[in-house]
């Protein structure tokens, strides 16, 4: 009889784990989707022809493992041979190009190698995103509140708060107080949805790499003093270059990515079956026995054992559903963890009204943090520049606004012409859409897209250890495991989990440590 495993969603990280388990073992995947999509939050939805990410996925990774997984399913596009350099958050690797690569107007499965390019939109003008002092920015925000800034950066420097314990402390002892609030503060609080000094300063050293005042000084003062001899000139080039950031895109999106796998794990015998939610998972001693799962069709409920669990459901949900006595500590940190939710409204325009500040083209950025306090929206994705594949027409311009909020707000429950006439307000406020120009829009709503770092989770040990006891239980990716992990992070989990299956393993520390390293290196490094 052969062993079976059993894989809780279609995400990233349980298509990653069934397509290990069926090139490694002979366990046969059984994976089981509540949706009708693969990819869950790394999905693509093509509407109309037009596609559109839950916000964009770039494709990068500091794992050889992950990246040459990736280039094994879609092929990087045909370069012209040689190195080339990708980035994600001032981290950088090369990249393999070969002539021989696919030719993306030919066909579809292949990788595509963008540029990236990234602004600030405050106080209706567009900055550079890592922000730069260049005499654009001292131009735009004028001279006295340059110097507001330097001043305010200089205070912070030498009279740092001691003892920083949240993540506005954090914020002004590295930017100083005027920066933080023109820059970071209201687009991390959309985001999060709580004032700064309700998350921890451990946050911002995980996730603010690379940032840093001295070299953007530095850089400026070579700027605006550089010699304009040969040498500064060349020197002057250098520096434009490394500043270049490129990263991988699917032609058609990520959620290409993720069908291609399901269709290769169908292909190799694994299963997968859409519109089945798992609502219990029974145990019997220290096992996962079964779980039973909701055919969404029929609304029948069907039993479903197996040898081994994979599960990439939000923790929470995992608790509840789990038909063994919990212990109220547990019950409670579960109850208590918090997920910040997510709505995209896609729109179709005509064109936009700004323009490429080189030209009179459209403009290049793949997306466009909004730090604007009068209005919601948080970001804007312009899916063309993602891939002029993802847009039906050409001439048309295919927008993303991303609207950061939690399932108790009003706006969660806005039905979707109320969202859409919210949107292009909000694009027309700005000077960014004229609304009459709005030729079609959709809305996407996506819960629990970001796992928070507050609520329950200081006492997240507890819950984990007890989880411990289920030794055929592997808690794997983003919500699963309640980290705020890439697609690589959570392709990374899904693959050490089999490993340990193929090396008997049942310690699963290995597991967790996957991006806590990476995390702890980055925030040592990030100075
Ligand atoms: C706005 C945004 C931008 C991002 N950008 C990037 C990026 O640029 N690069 C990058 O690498 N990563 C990015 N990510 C992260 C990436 O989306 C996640 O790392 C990845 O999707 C996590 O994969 P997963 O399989 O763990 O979980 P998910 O993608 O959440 O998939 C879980 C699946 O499980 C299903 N499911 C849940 N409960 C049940 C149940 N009870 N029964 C059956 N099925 C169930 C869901 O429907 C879903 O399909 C981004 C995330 C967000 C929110």
């Amino acid at each position: 009889m052969p062993r079976k495993a059993i894989i809780i969603g279609a995400g990233p990280a349980g298509l990653t784990a069934a397509y290990e388990l069926l090139r490694r073992t002979d366990i046969i995947p059984i994976v089981l989707e509540k949706s009708q999509y693969m990819g869950g939050i790394a999905r693509t939805v093509n509407y109309k022809g037009n596609r559109i990410d839950i916000g964009g996925h770039r494709f990068f990774s500091k794992s050889d493992r992950v990246m040459q997984w990736w280039l094994d399913i879609l092929p990087l596009e045909a370069g012209a041979g040689g190195s080339e350099r990708i980035g994600y958050q001032s981290r950088f690797r090369p990249v393999q190009t070969s002539v021989q690569g696919p030719d993306p107007e030919q066909c579809d499965r292949v990788m595509l190698l963008r540029r990236r390019k990234s602004r600030i939109f405050f106080n209706r003008k567009f900055f550079d995103y890592p922000i730069r002092l260049t005499p654009d920015t001292v131009k735009k925000l004028g001279f006295w509140k340059t110097l507001r800034i330097g001043f305010s950066y200089l205070r912070a420097a030498a009279f740092p708060i001691r003892n920083e314990t949240n993540l506005e402390e954090f914020f002004i002892n590295r930017f100083g107080r005027e920066l933080y609030q023109t820059f970071f503060k209201s687009y991390t609080e959309k985001v999060w949805g709580v004032d700064c000094r309700q998350i921890s300063a451990e946050w911002g050293a995980q996730r603010i790499k690379g940032l840093s005042i001295s070299r953007t000084i530095l850089h400026f003062l070579r700027q605006t003093f550089a010699r304009k001899d040969g040498s500064s000139e060349i020197s002057q080039k250098e520096v434009e270059t490394s500043l270049i950031e490129q990263f991988l895109y699917p032609k058609l999106g990520p959620g290409l990515m993720w069908e291609e796998v399901a269709r290769r794990v169908g292909e190799g015998g694994g299963e997968i079956r859409t519109g089945c939610d798992v609502t219990a998972i029974l145990v019997e001693g220290g096992r996962v026995r079964a779980v039973q799962a909701r055919d969404d069709a029929t609304g029948e409920r069907h039993l479903i054992e197996g040898d081994f669990f994979f599960s990439t459901m939000p923790i929470q949900e995992l608790i509840l559903a789990l038909d063994a006595p919990v212990p109220p500590n547990v019950q409670e940190i579960a109850g208590g963890l918090m997920y910040r939710d997510f709505i995209t409204v896609g729109l179709l325009a005509d064109e936009l009204i700004v323009r490429d500040p080189r030209g009179s083209g459209p403009i290049g950025d793949n997306w466009i943090y909004i730090q604007e306090p009068d209005v919601l929206v948080g970001r804007l994705q312009v899916f063309n520049n993602w891939s002029p594949y993802m847009v039906a027409d050409p001439h048309r311009v295919w927008i993303g606004l991303e609207y950061f909020c939690y399932e108790t707000d009003a706006i969660w429950n806005y039905d979707d012409a109320r969202m859409i006439e919210l949107a292009k307000s909000e694009m027309e406020k700005l000077g960014l859409v004229e609304a009459s120009r709005v030729v079609d829009a959709c809305v996407l709503r996506m819960p629990k897209t970001y796992p928070a770092y507050f609520g329950t989770y200081s006492r997240f040990e507890e819950l984990r250890s007890w989880l411990k006891r289920f030794e055929n239980l592997f808690l794997i990716g983003r919500n699963g495991m309640h980290k705020y992990n890439n697609q690589d992070h959570s392709m990374l989990t899904a693959m050490t989990a089999v490993d340990n299956i193929i090396a008997g393993r049942t310690d699963q520390s290995n597991i967790w440590a996957v991006n806590a390293e990476q995390e702890y290196h980055e925030s040592t490094s990030a100075g």
